[in-house]
């Protein structure tokens, strides 16, 4: 049997985590998994039926109602399903990462999306990124990396991505909004975002995107020997 091999990326918003281990991936062959976007969906739930997403006991009150799946598409695009409906598009809406940061701090929330994330990395090779990938899920990862980037650089890149996506945030709201998230993303008791021990960890500051994505490769070279 084909051994299987899993790369863990973490960090905070906007280090630039989901377009480098989409490209790590596919130069390996292995599936990416946004692990940020099954906590999009819940915060999505949540955002439906009018549940705020720091009311914990209404939240884990609604988890059962809500049919979670993700799948690859052939041009290995990962889509998120609610109740049987493709979110992709509508769980990257600004009001959703907040939510989404909100629900991602419950312990009950955590533990209900922590089987669909480990058995994705049992039955293939991953890089998975999220922010507690190399710490919780998949602690015998492979190969580890802590991205990480100057807030305002952070800012910057997200910024755009939104910009080119026709929004009209400001990149002033677009700071405040991810340091909220990384405050909350790292003082929760649950899984709280932080660099593994044995991780390492890539500053991408003053980095192009190909030249974060050499680095990458290269750790994960080494790190699968
Ligand atoms: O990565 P992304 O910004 O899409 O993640 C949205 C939110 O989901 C984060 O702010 C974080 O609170 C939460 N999250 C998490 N654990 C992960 C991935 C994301 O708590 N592994």
């Amino acid at each position: 049997m084909e051994k299987l091999c899993s790369v863990a990326i973490d960090g905070p918003a906007g280090a630039g985590k989901s377009t480098l281990a989409r490209a790590a991936a596919k130069r390996f062959g292995f599936i990416y998994v946004d692990t940020g976007a099954i906590y999009r969906t819940v915060g999505l739930g949540c955002c439906r039926a009018g549940v705020d997403g720091s009311e914990s006991g209404q939240v884990i009150a609604l988890l059962p109602s809500m049919q979670i799946d993700l799948r690859h598409g052939g041009d290995g695009v990962q889509r998120m399903f609610l109740n049987g409906e493709d979110v992709s598009g509508e769980i990257r809406l600004p009001e959703v990462s907040r939510c989404a940061s909100q629900v991602s701090a419950i312990p009950e929330v955590r533990a209900f999306l922590m089987e669909m994330q480990r058995s994705l990395a049992r039955r293939n090779s991953v890089v998975m990124d999220g922010r507690d990938i190399g710490t919780v899920v998949l602690p015998d990862a492979s190969v580890k990396i802590f991205l990480t980037a100057d807030p305002r650089e952070r800012a910057r890149r997200r910024h755009a991505e939104l910009r080119e996506k026709g929004s009209s945030v400001t990149l002033d709201e677009v700071l405040r909004d991810m340091q909220e998230r990384d405050e909350r993303d790292s003082r929760r008791a649950a899984a709280p975002l932080r660099a593994a021990e044995d991780a390492v960890v890539l500053d991408t500051t003053g980095l192009s995107l190909e030249e974060s994505l050499e680095r990458i490769c290269a750790l994960i070279e080494r790190g699968l020997g």
